[in-house]
């Protein structure tokens, strides 16, 4: 049986990436759109099957709640709008799958997670990486000691920012590169790790009299201590372009690059002498498919959900105690 999505908000990542994985879905299908063009709702619904009764506006957003083919709300929306849209999709009883970064905030993040749990509903941020193969072997090979025993992670993730998006808005964005870019090098450091940073630091580097960066950051690097000893050393930039990452430890190192793009991941080791380009069986379903399938799949069979909103309220304290650290210009204990 396929669960029904509906998607709020046809922006780029909606259109161009989530919305055409549909058709190789096992668990999941598209059946209702909302956003605020009708223009859009006209081509999408047109290009999609989906029919007028099934095509909404933001004004007729809650009455997503008597349309019993829908079972998942997407919130693919500026962060900004994640908490408000996704709280209100639980309270309709609807399942909820939210782009990342989760919110702009821990009090709202929190605030999604009462609002599910209230509904007895099921939340989930769209944290495709943790269903790429690549980054799933990274994670194998580090956890089986290939490195040895780890000791620091590098992770940098950066792109140019072009000016005049929402992006670039504090209102909408609730910050510069590291609640949208940055969030992948930290994400990736906890997860490579496996464990929870104990302590952080961090330094802003932002040319405010470039116009682009009036209200956000453009550079943003931290360093996260964890528990074992392992240090992650990250990059988070709006003004230049980078993906990778490498776990070094006793043995040798794993890495990637790129690690988190769309497609075309690669996986390096080295041991000895050399470097290894390791190749991965491509999966039945590439990292989009198997995210828009994990959740219905999690609502009809009961398995544990991966990328659950705790995931994401961890990345949010995080990302909260990153900003203080650079503000205060000293270490965050994260006890
Ligand atoms: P976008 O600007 O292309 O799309 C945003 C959509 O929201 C647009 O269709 C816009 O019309 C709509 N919208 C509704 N109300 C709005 C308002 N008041 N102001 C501005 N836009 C409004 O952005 P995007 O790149 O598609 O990003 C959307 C979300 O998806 C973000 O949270 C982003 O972080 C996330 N994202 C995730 C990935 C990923 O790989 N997981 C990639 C890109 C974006």
């Amino acid at each position: 049986r396929k669960l029904g999505y509906a998607i709020v908000g046809l922006g780029s990542y909606a259109t161009r990436q989530i919305m055409p994985q549909f058709k190789n879905c096992e668990y999941a299908r598209l059946v209702a759109l909302v956003s605020g063009t009708p223009e859009k709702l006209e081509r999408y619904g047109a290009e999609y099957g989906v029919p007028r009764t099934h095509r909404y506006s933001y004004a007729d957003y809650d009455k997503l709640r008597n349309n019993p083919d829908i079972d998942v709300v997407y919130v693919v929306l500026p962060n900004s709008m994640h908490a408000e849209y996704s709280i209100r999709a639980s309270r309709a009883g609807k399942h909820v799958m939210c782009e990342k970064p989760m919110a702009v905030s821990v009090a709202e993040c929190q605030a999604m997670i009462e609002a599910a749990r209230a509904a007895n509903r099921k939340l989930m941020i769209g944290y495709r990486c943790h269903f790429e193969p690549h980054n799933l072997r990274s994670v194998e090979l580090v956890k089986t000691g290939f490195v040895g025993r780890p000791t620091l992670i590098t992770a940098e993730h950066g792109f140019f920012a072009q000016p005049g998006q929402w992006r670039l808005d504090r209102p909408m964005s609730g910050g510069g590169s590291l609640m949208d870019i940055g969030i992948y090098s930290l994400n990736a450091a906890r997860y490579l790790a496996g464990e929870e940073p104990m302590e952080l630091v961090a330094t802003e580097y932002t040319d405010r009299t470039d116009p682009r960066f009036r209200n956000v950051e453009d550079r943003i690097d931290f360093q996260l201590k964890f528990p074992s000893g392992v240090i992650a050393n990250c990059v988070s930039s709006y003004s230049s372009g980078h993906n990778a990452f490498r776990v070094t430890g006793t043995k040798g190192w794993v890495g990637m690059e790129p690690a988190t793009s769309y497609e075309g991941q690669k996986l390096f080791t080295r041991t000895g002498g050399d470097t290894e380009q390791v190749s991965v069986s491509t999966p039945r379903k590439n990292q989009f498919v198997a995210q828009l399938d994990h959740l219905p799949e999690s609502i009809l069979t009961g398995i544990p959900l991966r990328a659950s909103g705790e995931e994401g309220l961890r990345d949010m304290r995080l990302i909260e105690a990153i900003y203080r650290s650079a503000r205060e210009r000293r270490a965050v204990s994260l006890a």
